[in-house]
């Protein structure tokens, strides 16, 4: 804590009270640090695609663009470098949107369980052999006031995590389940799990358990941090339990419409 005393005086210069400004020094330290650690991030996972891009073209600048089998290996690679870099200003933008509050989200009224369940359909459609899903979903309606493109955007991420970090296989648990006041989702995996110190850190920006892997699936490392955003833009709230090398489980809640009548 810092404090700031100023004197006040009248026009005689007699001195009449004094003005103390106390601010939290700490909390405006840690704001600039996190700044800091945010820049330096970014910076670091722009510079990693283009220095690769840069060696990449080079060598073909030095010849591999006659090689047949070569170059197009080469193009592909400096294609996917900067598939992933486009991947990561868009997320960078959303997450800047987010922080000024101009998310503009278009809430409507939604059926929870059918919504989920298109969403569930369009995965199990594409997924691997070795992948099972289970629905345990309500049979109950459950109404609630969201931005249907945001919350897709949120289980798109979820249900894609737990399916990237599950090399194995496995089944995909996923489950909807009112509470008095809260719908709660989870979709469970039994993938690769994280250390339990991680666990809550996996929504933090640029936060991965295992670098190296997650840059090989073309991860941004923002996925879970906007996932938080809109969450709790919809005041609801996100967390994981996980154990290594069983599988991870996230969760989140959204506030249920009341579905009793108000009597006049
Ligand atoms: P990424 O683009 O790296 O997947 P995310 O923000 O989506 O970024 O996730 C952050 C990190 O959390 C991942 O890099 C991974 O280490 C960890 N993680 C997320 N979901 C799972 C999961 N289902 N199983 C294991 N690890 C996970």
């Amino acid at each position: 804590l810092k404090a700031n005393f100023s004197v006040v005086q009248d026009e005689n210069n007699e001195m009449n009270g004094f003005i103390t400004v106390l601010s939290d020094v700490t909390e405006q330290e840690r704001i600039e640090q996190e700044r800091r650690e945010f820049v330096s991030n970014v910076s670091h996972e722009l510079r990693t695609p283009l220095t690769t891009m840069r060696s990449y073209i080079e060598a073909l600048t030095d010849g591999a663009w006659k090689d047949e089998e070569i170059a197009p290996r080469f193009l592909d690679v400096t294609q996917n470098e900067t598939d992933r870099m486009i991947r990561l200003v868009n997320d960078l933008l959303q997450l800047s949107k987010m922080d000024r509050k101009d998310t503009g989200l278009f809430k409507e009224k939604v059926d929870f369980v059918p919504f989920f369940g298109h969403i569930i359909d369009r995965f199990e459609m594409n997924r691997r052999e070795n992948m099972a899903f289970i629905r345990e979903l309500s049979k109950q309606d459950l109404y609630v006031w969201i931005d249907k493109d945001k919350i897709t955007q949120v289980l798109d991420n979820v249900i894609s995590n737990a399916i990237k970090y599950s090399p194995k296989g496995g089944t995909i648990t996923f489950k909807a389940l009112p509470g008095s006041k809260y719908l709660q989702v989870s979709i469970s995996d039994q993938g690769l799990g994280m250390p339990l110190d991680t666990v809550d850190k996996i929504f933090d920006r640029f936060y991965r358990v295992d670098k190296a892997r997650s840059r090989e699936m073309g991860g941004t490392g923002l996925g879970l941090a906007i996932a938080r955003e809109i969450i709790e833009a919809h005041h609801g709230q996100i967390w994981a339990k996980s154990q290594e090398g069983k599988g991870t489980t996230v969760f989140f809640t959204l506030p249920l419409i009341s579905q009793k009548r108000r009597r006049r």
